[in-house]
């Protein structure tokens, strides 16, 4: 500190005044455990880059915690990049229920890493601390792709499925992000745009909700249909829901999974349920774990489900199998409000 102190005093020579900045790194042994003294200085400099970076005329400390974390971001980074390459990553696909036919609307996306050695991976072990980097470029592409690629095999096979896939907020960001997906939407010129649907999360919107708005219509006009995900998590900000154009608001499992009997998460959902149709909004609930979850969910007059209950994530393979076996069960059908036909919102007003 005396020593920045010192340095930041004017000089003056000739008559002129000078003024210099000092920027310092340092690390100390042996809490930087490095026994090589070439490291130690390596640390000093990179701490020094980092007062550099802060402003200048600063300290910084080299900490060996952070550090270690940085390089196992990076390590688990080029892993990543490398599993992409490989081909490693596949889709699963889970149902959702139009809960007025009992139908199969469609099924969402969802990522898995079949990795070599620590066999099937879920999104939660390895995508953490992605969202933000670059790489959802190439990932976000490569899940379009694959969606894509599988709704046409599906349809070959004589199968009509829409499906969801989850975007990255910092992939939808992105200036060119339109463009790219209507040159990857050419390369599936038998494919309707409108068979493919995207999910967001809220705190995607909020850097900047004007220029996240007019991306959404823009991808609409390609055709392209908006979920507002986890909804209920996060700020649930009414203000983004009202402006954000999404067709349907997905409805947390969070709410869901105590709804047989919390009557604070039942009067919640309703609410959620009459507020979105009164806005023009289809809802759908995830994590309807089992038939019993579904009962309220079709009282309160809620659009699709989709859950465990229903059918847990699976291969596309299986999807053909399971949708011949899907019957809508008998308690959801007993719940059915008597409604005049094609009057779809008035469910919401009983
Ligand atoms: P999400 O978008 O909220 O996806 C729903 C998650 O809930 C999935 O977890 C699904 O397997 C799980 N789930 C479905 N039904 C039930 C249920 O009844 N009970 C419970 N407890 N869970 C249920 P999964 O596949 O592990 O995905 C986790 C998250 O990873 C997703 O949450 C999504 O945010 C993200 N994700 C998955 N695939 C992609 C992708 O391709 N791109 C992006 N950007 N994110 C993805
Ligand atoms: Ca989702
Ligand atoms: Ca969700």
């Amino acid at each position: 500190s005396r020593m920045l102190a010192a340095v930041a005093r004017p000089y003056s020579h000739g008559g002129k005044v000078a003024r210099l900045t000092l920027s310092m790194g340092m690390t100390v042994y042996p809490r930087d455990a490095s026994e090589e003294p070439d490291a130690l200085i390596r640390h000093a400099d990179q701490a020094l880059h980092e007062a550099k970076r802060k402003g200048k005329s600063c300290l910084c400390r080299f900490d060996p915690v952070n550090d270690l974390r940085q390089q196992e971001h990076q390590a688990h980074y080029t892993r990543l990049v490398e599993a992409l390459e490989r081909d490693e990553f596949c889709l699963y696909y889970q149902p959702k229920i139009d809960l007025s036919s009992g139908e199969v609307a469609g099924v969402e996306a969802l990522i898995r890493w079949q990795h070599p050695d620590r066999g099937l991976l879920l999104p939660g072990s390895f995508l953490p601390g992605l969202e933000n980097t670059d790489f959802t470029f190439p990932l976000g592409d490569w899940v379009l792709r694959q969606a894509l690629h599988q709704i046409r095999r599906w349809q070959d096979g004589g199968l009509s499925l829409a499906v969801c896939v989850n975007v990255f907020g910092h992939h939808l960001q992105q200036p060119d992000f339109v463009e790219r997906l209507s040159l990857i939407l050419q390369e599936f010129p038998d494919v309707s745009p409108s068979d493919l649907q995207m999910e967001i999360l809220e705190t995607t919107a909020m850097n900047d909700l004007d220029e996240v708005s007019r991306r959404l219509l823009d991808c609409q006009r390609l055709g392209i249909s908006f979920s507002l995900d986890d909804f209920g998590t996060g700020y649930s900000s009414l203000n983004y829901f009202r402006r954000l154009p999404v067709k349907f608001l997905k409805i947390d499992r969070s709410f869901v999974q105590d709804i047989i009997d919390n009557v604070e998460d039942q009067a919640l959902v309703e609410s959620i349920v009459k507020m979105a149709h009164a806005l023009n909004r289809q809802v759908v609930a995830e994590g309807v774990e089992s038939v019993a979850h579904g009962v309220p969910l079709v009282r309160y007059g809620c659009d699709l489900a989709q859950g465990y209950g229903i059918a847990r994530p699976m291969p596309a393979q299986a999807v053909v199998d399971w949708i011949p076996t899907w019957r809508m069960p008998d308690l959801w059908a007993a719940e059915r409000p008597l409604v005049d036909a094609g009057d779809r919102y008035g469910r919401s007003l009983r």
